[in-house]
């Protein structure tokens, strides 16, 4: 019996490169389980491409979705879904919010609770720690600042750093050869409208569809005194509620410089994503 590997695939185009080529290259030696984790908000064009490798790759993609346990000292634990009965709503992302509060730069457990525990727990549920299998990250070679501290303890491989040094733009390339790629551009990455994200990004995707912020501005309804906080908590830096975003929009849409600036103290990078297992 060929051994485990677990690859955890973000839904982006360097983590389904990377897949590809494990499975590509090293199929003889491993048995690979993918494992998607679904916060529910996650462009709908990403769950179509996540189902589309599934189909002319083989990935065969195991979804996972984030269950939170309330009144309990407890790590969420998953669910597995499917393309079909993924969320597309938030609901994961609620579920996480009505316990944790909402995330932000102080508050950062969003991608644990919602992605790195749910896909622990699925590995879990195959009697499988994952410190004992390898986990392969979609972390490319001119991004390798991102590697994570606890590699060696968690059991990380990064296989476009180490096996296949692989730059942006040869992934890029690389898609422009296949038969399907990911049809939306890179500010619509990972959550929509990610914390994470630059004023920027979250410029760009206002402009694109400013609908999909109605989660953001009725989480802060909803939640914003939710979590171990004085006071009240919302989403971007400043710190900046989606309501202040917009307006910030409306005086600054063409110049996210200057909007940084009026309500952000520090920029952020605008090529963040969401790794599991990132560095801080
Ligand atoms: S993409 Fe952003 S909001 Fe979504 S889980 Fe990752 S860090 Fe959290």
């Amino acid at each position: 019996m060929k051994p485990k590997m677990n690859i955890s695939f973000s839904g982006g185009r360097t983590s389904a490169y990377m897949t590809y080529m494990l499975k590509k290259h090293w199929s003889d030696k491993y048995d690979f389980i993918v494992i998607f984790a679904n916060t529910g908000m996650e462009h709908p064009k990403t769950l179509e491409f996540i189902a589309a490798c599934d189909l002319f790759f083989g990935f065969n993609t195991v979804w996972v979705e984030g269950v939170v346990h309330h009144g309990v000292k407890k790590a969420s634990t998953h669910k597995v879904v499917d393309f079909f009965s993924a969320s597309r709503n938030g609901e994961p992302y609620e579920a996480y919010i009505s316990k944790y509060g909402i995330p932000n730069r102080a508050f950062p457990q969003c991608t644990r609770e919602m992605k790195l525990y749910p896909m622990q727990s699925y590995l879990r549920s195959l009697g499988i720690n994952h410190r004992t299998i390898p986990t392969a990250i979609g972390i490319r070679e001119d991004e390798s600042r991102r590697v994570s501290k606890s590699a060696g303890i968690e059991n990380l491989i990064y296989p476009l750093v180490d096996v296949w040094p692989t730059d942006k733009q040869e992934v890029l390339d690389w898609w422009k050869e296949q038969p399907f790629d990911l049809e939306i551009d890179e500010f619509e990455g990972n959550c929509v409208g990610c914390w994470k994200k630059s004023i920027k990004k979250h410029f760009l995707q206002i402009e694109r569809d400013p609908s999909c912020y109605d989660f953001y501005r009725r989480m802060e309804d909803t939640y914003r005194t939710h979590g171990p906080q004085d006071g009240e908590r919302v989403f971007f830096r400043g710190p900046t509620d989606t309501r202040k975003l917009f307006k910030l929009y409306e005086e600054f849409g063409n110049d996210p410089a200057a909007a940084n600036k009026a309500a952000f103290a520090v920029d952020g990078g605008c090529s963040e994503s969401c790794e599991v297992y990132e560095t801080e």
